[in-house]
């Protein structure tokens, strides 16, 4: 069981009133989750309190790390909202409800709606705190997976997959991602994870004594050139990173030269630069392999130089040159620019959330998949596992948001306008239709498809009948029950909130120039029949 010790001993604040918040909390929740137990039957406690340690690790706020203790509480009716709200404040309350509300999106299986699903995660999520908790809830769980039932374990395993690798990599958590990764890898697919596994210790074990003295020769000759503060170390690339990468090569391990690589990591950027002119001039580096992430940084904000050289001693090597700070950048992301010191910051800016403004702007279109295509709701519903279109508003929100960034209204504004302009629908089977705030039953059938839209004959949400006019939230699964017979009518139009609803409303009525047409089309074909 992680003590509070632990926790504390990780954590970056050396405020006394943040530690005597935590310690408070630890004591609380652990009270809440008395008698309750896990699947492998050890107390339940110990689970929030891995992740308020991981959270504190990562460099969190004191808000996230209280959150992380109580992410569990409320679901489970171990603790009121309000006694966490008035003994531990408002932003952990609100931290903890985004965490359980995040909790009800269940991936339903079709990897093609995989980028719907994460995009929707993310909007609901509002506040990139609350997918931090998550991230390292569903981390925790991951290594306590044997225990779950087995028919749960490969869905848990596949959304893992799926839906919170991906979006750890978004927000530069490379550790996260990898480990989530290879976390879920064997519960996915077992005989490749055993390959794969097989694959690598051949390679490396081959590889490793050259690596070795690689990496000696190389420290020798950074110390001789002047560098005097540095460190090297060799990473080995993760499974199912590497399974991804073989499949992409068609199975040729010799293409690939990363498998382990060695990593120098020096003070300043400048000494970047440094080392790997001393890296060039000591080994050929091979052409086209060169890779400036420093210059250009990847859209999820990784920084590292790449360079693949050829070495006598372990043959193709790639080597990674990077600062400390970029260092730690690429394994914690986001949570890394939200240190102790940052939030404080901000916070006595004034300003709402204690978020790293500047980080949450330029991770936007990574994080959404930004493409500048505009699209129509259809583009979600038909997404095929592509790189996924993302629709008009988003675009227009990053623009309408690129001026006032860093800003209090930047924040607010974000909350805004994923809350009151779009709701994220499912259908039956789990395809993800976004509409606008207020789209009703109607509108999602029209959405899908104008057949559909013009025979609409009742509608279920979430397994309940429910009137035409009823709006839809975030998250409603939605089921329209199609009927030959059925025809739009003049209150259909009251009942829709998208223009392409209506119009097809008034097409089916015979109100527009083309429904009129289309009208005296049927009543010259029927009329003859019918007579
Ligand atoms: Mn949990």
């Amino acid at each position: 069981m992680t003590t509070v010790k632990e926790i504390l001993g990780e954590m970056r604040s050396d405020s006394e009133a943040d530690r005597e918040l935590v310690a408070k909390a630890y004591e609380f929740s652990k009270k809440a989750h008395e008698g309750h137990t896990r699947y492998s039957g050890e107390p339940y406690f110990i689970h929030p309190a891995a992740i308020a340690k991981q959270l504190a690790e990562m460099g969190m706020d004191v808000t996230t790390i209280v959150a992380g203790l109580f992410h569990d509480a409320v679901e489970d009716a171990r603790a009121v909202p309000k006694e966490i709200e008035k003994e531990f404040g408002k932003e952990v309350l609100f931290v903890v409800e985004g965490v359980t509300k995040l909790g009800k999106h269940k991936y339903r299986g079709a990897e093609r709606h995989a980028e719907s699903l994460r995009r929707l995660l993310i909007a609901t999520a509002s506040d990139i705190r609350v997918l931090i908790v998550k991230l390292a809830d569903r981390y925790h769980n991951m290594t306590t997976l044997e225990y779950v039932p087995e028919e749960k374990r490969r869905r848990i395993a596949l959304e893992t997959l799926e839906i919170y690798a991906p979006i750890a990599d978004r927000l530069g958590m490379g550790k996260m991602k990898r480990e989530l990764e290879d976390l879920a890898f064997p519960f996915v697919d077992p005989d490749a994870y055993a390959h794969i596994l097989e694959v690598r210790k051949l390679a490396t074990k081959e590889t490793e004594p050259g690596l070795a003295k690689v990496q000696k020769v190389l420290r020798h000759e950074l110390v001789k050139r002047g560098l005097r503060d540095f460190r090297t170390d060799i990473r080995i690339k993760g499974l199912w990173s590497l399974h991804q990468k073989l499949k992409r090569k068609n199975d040729d391990i010799t293409k690939i030269h990363d498998i382990a690589a060695l990593r120098i990591i020096v003070a300043g950027e400048n000494d970047c630069y440094t080392a790997l002119g001393i890296v060039h001039a000591l080994y050929k580096p091979l052409p086209g392999e060169f890779k400036d992430y420093i210059a250009f940084k990847k859209p999820n904000g990784y920084r590292s130089i790449h360079t693949t050289v050829l070495t006598k001693d372990a043959g193709i090597v790639e080597m990674q040159i990077r600062t400390e700070e970029m260092h730690r950048d690429a394994q914690y992301g986001i949570a890394s620019h939200m240190s102790y010191k940052q939030l404080h910051k901000e916070a006595s800016r004034g300003s709402f959330a204690t978020l790293s403004f500047s980080w949450v702007r330029s991770l936007i279109p990574s994080l959404l998949n930004f493409s500048k295509k505009p699209s129509t709701p259809m583009s979600l519903a038909s997404d095929n596992g592509k790189s996924a279109e993302s629709p008009r508003w988003l675009s227009e929100l990053a623009e309408a948001h690129a001026e006032i960034a860093g800003s209090r209204e930047f924040v607010e504004g974000l909350k805004e306008d994923f809350f009151s302009h779009r709701v994220f629908l499912f259908t039956p089977k789990g395809d993800v239709v976004d509409l606008p705030y207020g789209a009703t039953p109607i509108d999602f059938a029209y959405a899908i498809h104008t057949d559909l839209g013009d025979h609409t004959q009742g509608a279920k949400v979430n397994g309940k009948l429910v009137p035409f006019e009823t709006s839809l939230h975030n998250g409603d699964v939605v089921e329209i029950i199609r009927r030959e017979s059925a025809h739009p009518s003049e209150k259909w139009l009251a009942a829709t909130k998208t223009a392409l609803a209506k119009k097809q409303i008034r097409t089916a009525l015979g109100l527009t120039e083309v429904g009129r047409r289309r009208q005296r089309v049927r009543r010259r074909r029927t009329t003859p029949r019918n007579s």
